[in-house]
């Protein structure tokens, strides 16, 4: 009998470490790794550059109908309508228009659809806010990836400075503070913690330390888990 493949959500705000982890986790399990808050950037990058405003729900949703996202290398690769926009997702700009049409209902369904669609085989890591409440509540195994936001802020920045990208350490923890507060407070699928997350808490762990520690809950539900 084959081994079977789980689904499994990574929720938690944003800085925390969700998509290292989610990307060496997927890699040492063999699963495809998706990023779907590239997804939320990709759509915000579309309606900047076209002149949507990110707080019309429903001319957003019209945008995204038709849109292609292709996320690929592990959601290192996005592809936008066909265009490579892997870097020009990643601005300070971008990360804020995203969270502001992440929090419309009409986008966010359209967005957790493709977002099923492209799990419902199994053998998934899924990073967001809203994946094991929203896209996949029946998950297999719930992260709930947290650390201490300034931490949070200092792993932002360092991102940010390795893309090339001048940023002030105090308004990059600003941002992140704002980004949380408006994800955690918006009515549609706020970010919440599941009630049946294990949390992670990566403020004082390594990368490969939190990869084991989720490894080790794996598989110990991959030995349990029906058979879908
Ligand atoms: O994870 P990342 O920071 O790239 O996500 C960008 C924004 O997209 C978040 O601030 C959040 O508002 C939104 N998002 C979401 N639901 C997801 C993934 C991301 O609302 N599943």
């Amino acid at each position: 009998m084959s081994e079977r493949r789980l689904v499994i959500a990574l929720d938690g705000p944003s800085g925390a470490g969700k998509s290292t982890a989610g990307r060496a986790l997927a890699e040492r399990l063999g699963y495809t790794f998706i990023d779907t808050g590239a997804m939320y950037r990709a759509l915000a990058l579309k309606a900047l550059r076209a002149r949507v405003a990110v707080d019309d729900g429903e001319a957003l949703a019209a945008l995204l109908v038709g849109t292609r996202i292709e996320l690929s290398d592990a959601g290192r690769n996005v592809a936008l309508d066909g265009e490579d926009v892997s870097a020009a997702i990643r601005t300070r700009e971008v990360s804020d228009a995203a969270s502001r049409v992440a929090a419309h209902r009409a986008v966010r369904r359209a967005m957790v659809a493709r977002q099923q669609q492209m799990g419902r085989a199994g053998g998934v890591v899924m990073d967001g806010r809203d994946i094991g409440t929203a896209v996949f509540p029946q998950a297999d195994v719930k992260f709930y990836v947290l650390a201490d936001p300034a931490r949070r802020a200092e792993r932002r920045h360092r991102e940010l400075q390795a893309a090339g990208q001048v940023a002030d350490l105090e308004a990059i923890e600003q941002d992140v503070r704002e980004r949380d507060r408006r994800d955690s407070t918006r009515a549609e699928s706020p970010l919440v913690r599941a009630h049946d997350a294990v949390d992670v808490d990566t403020t004082e762990l390594g990368p490969e330390q939190v990869v084991d520690q989720m490894l080790a809950l794996v598989h110990s539900r991959i030995a349990t888990a029906p058979v879908r």
